[in-house]
């Protein structure tokens, strides 16, 4: 059973090394599997090994109304990018409640190996590349925290605890 590592377990803050498929440290189809499953369950749309405490160079996208469709990404790569940005609002598990707009391309062309170990090639555009550039930067030990100011971070972290009393007084 996978468990969510919450900020600020230092494995958040890991570059975590190439996934190497000849050589796997996990199976690759059942992290897939209980990583999605995870995930869903906490209504995320997207998850990296790392928030499950896994030194693996991957991830999980979601797809909420097909939920067969929800796929690992392995060795995740950039290969281009939109110079045009994106601000749109962003959450993640290991912050619950915490929601703040990051400023992110608006498409990527991106590859990636999935859970056979093939590789694949696509583009993204809207929430599906700011998840994916979200789960990305978790593999290089970035969080959205540190994509924002102090200050605009600080109001998001205000409003979660309105909200959270606001809950608790109903
Ligand atoms: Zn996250």
């Amino acid at each position: 059973m996978l468990e969510l590592v919450k900020f600020p377990n230092p494995i958040l803050r890991e570059v975590i090394p190439e996934f190497d498929f000849s050589n796997p440290s996990e199976d690759p189809k059942q992290l897939e599997k209980d990583m999605l499953e995870l995930m869903y369950s906490m209504e995320g749309i997207g998850l990296a090994a790392t928030q499950v405490g896994k030194r693996v160079r991957m991830f999980v996208i979601g797809n909420a109304a097909e939920p067969e469709k929800g796929e690992a990404f392995f060795n995740p790569q950039v290969i281009a990018n939109t110079k045009d940005l994106d601000d749109l609002e962003e959450g993640c598990l290991s912050f619950p409640g915490i929601y703040v707009k990051i400023k992110r391309p608006k498409a990527i062309k991106a590859r990636w190996q999935n859970s056979a170990g093939e590789w694949q090639e696509s583009e993204f555009s809207g929430y599906d590349c700011k998840c994916f550039l979200h789960e990305l930067d978790h593999l290089e030990g970035i969080t959205y925290q540190d994509r924002v100011s102090t200050l605009k971070w600080a109001l998001a972290v205000k409003k979660t605890k309105k909200r959270a009393i606001n809950v608790r007084t109903k």
